[in-house]
């Protein structure tokens, strides 16, 4: 029922109604965009200030920030938009009001419903600072992606009724909303859509929530908004190295060029700023970026792997014959059986016609008696010397062919078993006891090679 309209002192009354109720006590209080800039920044005549507030229609661009968006704010070049997560903790989201403050630097707060209900008077500075105050749910779970609709709404409604609440008659809550840990979910978008709340992702974050060192919130920071070159910064007012690092931050952007922008929600009084559809679209994303969500990460069905389909012969590139030749010797039976005709020339490389019980002669396995020899000796000895014709059977061609590989003295075992069924009897049995000698050999040297 406010379409466009700035939700400044709205309170949330009722959850189940979902009712929005303007409380707007004067003007005093829902013109939180008093912009400031260098020369209006009294006792700081070097401060970066903030160049220009940016008015917003929610509702025609319900969700920005290219970290998970298409669109994000409308940015010239070398402007920024800075915002803080998860406060107010006193302690630590003072400080950063302080250092704000000494730069007459505007920002957008996402605040915590629990948070807010510790500390309401935290909320309060934001506002008496002139900063945009939005929500970031109740208990900032985890998750958050993950959660039914329901529990979701839940949440929303609940961390917006805890700000509201502490915001008080005065007001000030802008209906802009980041999820936890920018966990967003089809749900909670269609939700907050639907109450004409605009969702903030962003461009650029600092890792300001790792266990890092304040020096590298500033090198990220930099780094990433140097790769991108405008844009919304995330950072965290709840954090230690954030207010370490932000006065830092704050002079190298004045050194740089850049120019802090606010951003506030369009109302009846303050119009949205005219901007082209094209100013939203989105930036390229860098290489030096973190990304969530975008691209998606694709979801593997592990308990489906087995009946995922092969790929297909002609897709693997080997289209000249190779492959599906190596498979045409079990068709042949049959390609003669229905007249068939077989290729007169098999592809390179070519087939054998061998039995397959042959298949083992090119096969360069180490024979099985190879191991039994090292481990029992003495009964390889026997088992292989008393006889000619036990050496022949012993000295296998497969076997042959494997002690080939290992030993060059192999071939000599070869070529006298070799010798042929015309060859003397004597003469068999005397080089098939070399050939066993050589076997033994050519096994210990196997068993050598195994070793090393
Ligand atoms: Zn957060």
């Amino acid at each position: 029922m406010h379409d466009g309209v700035f939700m400044v002192g709205k309170v949330l009354v009722g959850v189940r109604t979902r009712q929005w109720v303007t409380l707007c006590l004067g003007l005093l209080t829902c013109s939180i965009a008093s912009i400031a800039s260098a020369a209006d920044c009294p006792g700081h005549p070097d401060a970066l200030g903030t160049s220009r507030t940016l008015v917003v229609d929610p509702k025609a661009h319900p969700r920005i920030g290219t970290m998970q968006y298409a669109e994000t704010l409308p940015l010239r070049d070398h402007e920024v938009v800075l915002t803080f997560d998860d406060g107010p903790l006193p302690h630590n989201s003072n400080q950063i009001l302080e250092i704000l403050a000494s730069q007459c630097v505007k920002a957008t707060f996402f605040t915590v419903g629990s948070m807010a209900q510790n500390s309401p008077e935290g909320v309060r500075k934001l506002r008496e600072a002139g900063h945009t105050i939005a929500t970031h749910t109740q208990t900032h779970p985890i998750g958050f992606d993950r959660f039914s609709p329901e529990r979701a709404k839940q949440e929303i409604d609940q961390g917006i009724a805890s700000v509201t609440a502490a915001l008080g008659e005065g007001g000030g809550l802008a209906p802009f909303f980041r999820p936890p840990g920018l966990r967003r979910s089809p749900a909670v978008e269609d939700y907050l859509a639907s109450l004409g709340i605009q969702i903030w992702s962003a461009d650029f974050p600092a890792d300001d929530w790792r266990h890092i060192p304040a020096s590298r919130v500033y090198d990220l920071a930099m780094k990433r908004l140097e790769a991108k070159g405008k844009g919304i910064l995330l950072l965290h007012d709840i954090q230690a190295r954030t207010v370490a690092a932000l006065p830092r931050i704050l002079l190298a952007m004045k050194a740089r060029g850049y120019h802090i922008v606010h951003v506030v929600p369009a109302t009846s009084q303050q119009p949205n700023t005219p901007t082209e559809p094209l100013q939203w679209q989105l930036h390229p994303p860098s290489e030096t970026v973190a990304i969530l969500h975008w691209p998606g990460i694709p979801r593997f069905v592990y308990a489906d792997a087995g009946a995922l389909p092969a790929p297909s012969l002609p897709d693997s590139g080997f289209h000249d014959g190779l492959l599906v030749s190596l498979a045409e010797p079990f068709d042949r039976t049959n390609r003669r059986a229905h007249g068939v005709p077989l290729p007169q020339q098999a592809p390179w490389p070519r087939l054998s016609l061998s039995p397959p019980g042959n298949a083992a002669i090119v096969l360069p396995v180490p024979a099985q008696n190879i191991f039994e020899i090292q481990e029992k000796p003495g009964a390889a000895v026997q088992t292989d010397a008393p006889s000619s014709r036990h050496a022949e059977q012993t000295v296998s061609p497969a076997a042959d062919s494997r002690a080939s590989l290992i030993s060059v003295g192999a071939g000599a075992s070869r070529r006298a078993i070799r010798g042929g069924p015309n060859s003397g009897r004597a003469q068999r049995a005397g080089v098939s006891q070399i050939a066993a000698h050589r076997t033994r050999m050519a096994a210990g040297a196997g068993r050598g090679a195994l070793r090393h």
